[in-house]
């Protein structure tokens, strides 16, 4: 008995909603397809340590060179992939282009080649195999499990079942870093943090915004900020705060005992060439 006005019809058949369902449709059902031609690559962002700027991390992050639509970020396609579950396939051929290109900068630069750090969706955390295809990458890219970091969300890594924190314990024994991404946003346990295999945890962006204005910065995200920080070391714990985009933030960041951030006042994401430049120091 809902009031047949034009206004509800409307809403059933909303065209601007029906474009945009088409294109998620059409998206995902490309994407198995595009993974074959090597539609997707892999841009680099480096995670610069505060004290010195040296280059301590590089992110791996996926875009789509779609041949109708253009370039597309993780976010058009990356929640799409989680739902069909290629995500896990497409994971780990980044997985995969990181640790290739990881091995080239430790040829290239040694014991200071910075390590790659790789997003690690939910339904990968959960993939049975999950160890094992690390594993063999690894072993394949000849690349030491210490220059790889995993990049989990507080939802992935918090109030899981065993059997995926089995896996990432695993990992970590093995040696590879493990870092909580988008930490603060969303709800962590802070007393277990300590029974977790962790290396790092990755602030969230959104608290950049309050350290941004040299002064008048908003004290409360600067204090949730800087108790962050004491909290991860106290848990020995290193901190990259992320989304740093103006020189205040970075200086601010710094005093406030922060080892590294990420951001656009650092580098933009970009191609492997640009992370070359940064490490040669030109
Ligand atoms: P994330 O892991 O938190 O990555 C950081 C995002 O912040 C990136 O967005 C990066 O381009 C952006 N960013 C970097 N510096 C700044 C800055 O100064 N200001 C602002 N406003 N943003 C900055 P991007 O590349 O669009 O990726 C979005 C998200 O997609 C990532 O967030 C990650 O959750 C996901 N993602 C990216 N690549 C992969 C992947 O290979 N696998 C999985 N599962 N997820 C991925
Ligand atoms: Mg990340
Ligand atoms: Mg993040
Ligand atoms: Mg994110």
């Amino acid at each position: 008995w809902a009031k047949a006005d034009g206004k509800s019809r409307w809403a059933l058949y909303d065209p601007e909603r029906n474009a945009r369902e088409v294109a998620r449709f059409t998206l995902s059902a490309t994407m198995p397809a595009a993974l074959e031609r090597d539609e997707f690559y892999v841009d680099y962002q480096p995670l610069v340590r505060l004290e010195d700027s040296t280059v301590v991390g590089v992110e791996a992050l996926v875009r789509w060179q779609h041949p109708e639509f253009g370039r597309l970020a993780p976010d058009r396609f990356i929640e799409l992939a989680e739902e069909t579950g290629l995500i896990v396939p497409l994971g780990r051929w980044v997985l995969r282009k990181a640790c290739e290109q990881a091995r080239r900068w430790l040829v290239e630069f040694g014991d200071s080649a910075p390590f790659v750090s790789v997003n690690l969706a939910v339904r990968q955390s959960r993939d049975p195999e999950l160890v094992r295809d690390v594993r063999r990458i690894l072993d394949e890219c000849e690349l030491p499990p210490t220059h790889l970091q995993l990049e989990l969300t507080e939802s992935a890594i918090m109030g899981t079942a065993d059997e995926p924190l089995e896996a990432l314990r695993s990992l970590s024994d093995m040696g590879v870093r493990i870092a909580i991404d988008d930490f603060g946003t969303g709800y962590s346990n802070l007393a277990y943090l300590r029974h977790l295999p962790v290396h790092e945890l990755k602030v969230a962006g959104s608290f950049m915004e309050g350290l941004r204005a040299a002064d008048g910065a908003d004290p409360v995200d600067a204090q949730i900020v800087a108790t962050l920080v004491q909290l991860a070391h106290a848990l020995d714990l290193t901190v990259t705060a992320e989304g740093v985009e103006t020189p205040a933030q970075a200086e601010r960041l710094r005093r406030i005992g922060c080892d590294a951030g990420q951001g656009w006042f650092f580098a933009r994401p970009g191609p492997p060439e640009d992370i070359d430049r940064l490490l040669h120091g030109d």
